[in-house]
C-alpha cells in the first residue's frame, strides 16, 4: 500500500508536461496488463513496453486520451521513433507492410 501524500510529494512538475499523476497511474496499470511492445511483437520479438502510446494522436481530445482502445504499449525506442515519424497526423497507417517490394528504389 502506498500512501497518497507520499506519492504526491515525490511528483515532479508533471502538469507542465501535460501528464498528471492520474495518467501515470493509468499507464502503469495498463502496462501491467500489456507488458510487451506491440511493434516489436509484430516482428515476433519480445520487448518490454515502458510507454503507453496513443494510437491516434489525441491532440488534447479528452475522450480519445482516456480511451483504452486507443492505447498501446511501446518500448522507449519504438515510441520515440513513432513520435518522430508521425508528425502529428494520422493519415499514415501505424502498421507498415511486413514485406515491401524489393524493386522499389529508395529515393529520399
Ligand atoms: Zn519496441
Amino acid at each position: 500500500m502506498k500512501r497518497r501524500d507520499d506519492y504526491e510529494r515525490r511528483r515532479p512538475t508533471a502538469h507542465e508536461r501535460g501528464y498528471d499523476g492520474a495518467w501515470q497511474q493509468a499507464a502503469r496499470h495498463y502496462l501491467q496488463g500489456h507488458p510487451l511492445c506491440v511493434i516489436h511483437l509484430r516482428e515476433g520479438r519480445l520487448v518490454r513496453a515502458t510507454q503507453v502510446d496513443h494510437i491516434r494522436a489525441h491532440r488534447g481530445d479528452y475522450e480519445l486520451f482516456w480511451d483504452e482502445r486507443n492505447w498501446q504499449g511501446l518500448c522507449q525506442r519504438c515510441h520515440s521513433r513513432k513520435t518522430a515519424t508521425e508528425d502529428g497526423g494520422f493519415g499514415r497507417r501505424v502498421s507498415e507492410p511486413a514485406s515491401k517490394p524489393m524493386s522499389e528504389p529508395v529515393s529520399e
